[in-house]
């Protein structure tokens, strides 16, 4: 078949070539993972060997040379890895963490942290959310007080992703006394003396490390402000696009793998003297759910060639992320119903698959202010 556009014969190579790596040296360990609630370091540093961590970053950092098409190709075969906590750590790595100092990192910056993310030395996270302030992101209550030769950083950031294991996290502060978004600023923070972790027990993604972070009186020097003092609102605003895009494909990828494998149970699964597929209602169902994955998949892509176009595709990647998470949780749903009670045992992937994508919904922006997005867009 030749590549459904965006893509070209390019990126069809490089899928093969991603997805053979992570069935190969990722899937098969993703159950041991999961169930250790904890992937293991060396896997940023395998992925960079495979050149994963910077394919849409200029080859003077270590990157690829790509764009976002190489990564979009990515986004949708870490479903691959059949452990959405795993994707999710080091999909945060690349899609969230180390955009922001790549788009307003000065050269020192991207030389001290953007180089060995690439390399997979250091492991970053990015930190917006605080108990406090979640959705309404302006709300945010981490202070940073101007010292000599820097900041002295105070508050507390949760649902953190990578926050056990980040070596540094790009971290949403505020830098006036004033509310709303304008003293927003952002300052990359080592870890170090006060910055303090704790791990968080969850539905699913047990792989990765969800945390709390506290911050008491941590020093941070002065050349670690990423972009420009109280602009941080734009900062915030200027990566939410890829950010949703990538958990659109991410879905479209695990909606495809899960359709693929529920449809191949329902043709070897015999029940009153036939396949399940053989029942017009569990075939009408796959019907139902292939046309979903279509859907999804024409939607994304879209916004996805809208966005790599330099359009402003608010509104197609705000579409796209809500159809897309809900879709893909029903989908998970579906597929756990066709598999019987096996699909609620441990040890069949859709267990897992379904209780990761409960988390599309909700992270990232969630499905209700997704729809406050749309009605400003659609002028409601
Ligand atoms: C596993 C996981 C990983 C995460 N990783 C990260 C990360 O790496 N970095 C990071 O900064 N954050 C991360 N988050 C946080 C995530 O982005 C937030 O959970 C999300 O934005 C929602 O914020 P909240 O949880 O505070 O919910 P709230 O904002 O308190 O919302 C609660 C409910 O109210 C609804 N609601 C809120 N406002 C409105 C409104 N105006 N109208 C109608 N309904 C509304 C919401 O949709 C939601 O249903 C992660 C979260 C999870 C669960």
């Amino acid at each position: 078949m030749p590549p459904s556009p965006p893509f070209t014969e390019e990126h069809e190579e490089l899928r093969a070539s991603a997805r053979g790596f992570i069935e190969r040296e990722l899937a098969p360990h993703a159950g041991r993972w999961e169930q250790e609630q904890w992937f293991p370091e060396e896997l940023f540093a395998k992925l960079a060997a495979q050149g994963l961590l910077g394919l849409k970053y200029p080859e003077r950092y270590g990157g690829q040379g790509g764009d976002y098409l190489h990564e979009a190709v990515l986004c949708e075969e870490m479903a691959r890895i059949g452990s959405g906590g795993t994707a999710a750590g080091l999909g945060a790595h690349i899609n969230i963490a180390t955009p922001p100092i790549w788009k307003f990192g000065s050269e020192e910056q991207k030389q001290r942290y953007l180089v060995p993310a690439i390399r997979g030395e250091l492991i970053g996270a990015l930190g917006i959310t605080e108990p406090g302030a979640g959705s309404d992101v302006a709300a945010l209550a981490t202070r940073a007080e101007r010292v000599d030769g820097g900041w002295i950083v105070n508050g507390e950031k949760t649902y953190i992703t990578n926050g056990v294991r980040a070596h540094f996290i790009v971290t949403a502060v505020k830098t006036t006394r004033e509310g709303g978004h304008h003293g927003i600023s952002f300052l990359i923070v080592e870890r170090g003396e006060g910055v303090r972790s704790s791990k968080l027990q969850k539905l699913g993604w047990h792989a990765s490390d969800t945390a709390t972070i506290s911050f008491e009186d941590v020093f941070v020097a002065e050349e670690n402000l990423l972009g420009e003092l109280n602009q941080g609102f734009k900062l915030i605003m200027a990566n939410f696009q890829w950010e949703r895009l990538a958990m659109a494909l991410g879905a479209v990828g695990a909606m495809q793998l899960a359709w693929e494998r529920t449809a191949e149970f329902a043709r070897e699964r015999q029940a009153f003297g036939r396949a399940l597929s053989g029942h017009q209602t569990i075939r009408h169902r796959l019907a139902d759910l292939a046309t979903s994955v279509y859907t999804c998949r024409c939607v994304t892509h879209d916004a996805l060639r809208r966005f790599v176009a330099g359009e402003d595709p608010l509104q197609e990647v705000t579409m796209a992320k809500l159809l897309t998470q809900r879709a893909c949780f029903e989908l998970m749903d579906a597929c756990l119903q066709i598999h019987g009670g096996a699909g609620y045992m441990r040890e069949y992937w859709v267990e897992r698959a379904a209780r990761d994508a409960r988390l599309g919904p909700i992270g990232g922006g969630s499905d209700e202010i997704m729809r406050e997005i749309l009605g400003r867009t659609l002028g409601l």
